[in-house]
């Protein structure tokens, strides 16, 4: 598997997040949802980096057939 820079990540990441928080409705929030997402947008990007493992499991989990 190729994997990505945490330099490519981090910005997927924290647009995806702003899209997810507009899609509920959410209005944007300036500098605060700014301060977050840069913390979550880096925060995830580097533990998805150091823990490939848990990255290949959370895109390939499907929930057990009941
Ligand atoms: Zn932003």
């Amino acid at each position: 598997m190729r994997l990505l820079s945490p330099e490519t990540v981090y910005p997927l990441l924290h647009e995806t997040f702003h899209a997810i928080l507009h899609s509920k409705g959410r209005e944007y929030g300036c500098d605060t949802e700014e301060t977050y997402l840069r913390a979550l947008a880096a925060g995830l990007s580097l533990a998805l980096r150091d823990n490939p493992d848990f990255a290949h499991w959370l895109l390939t989990y499907r929930q057990p057939k009941a």
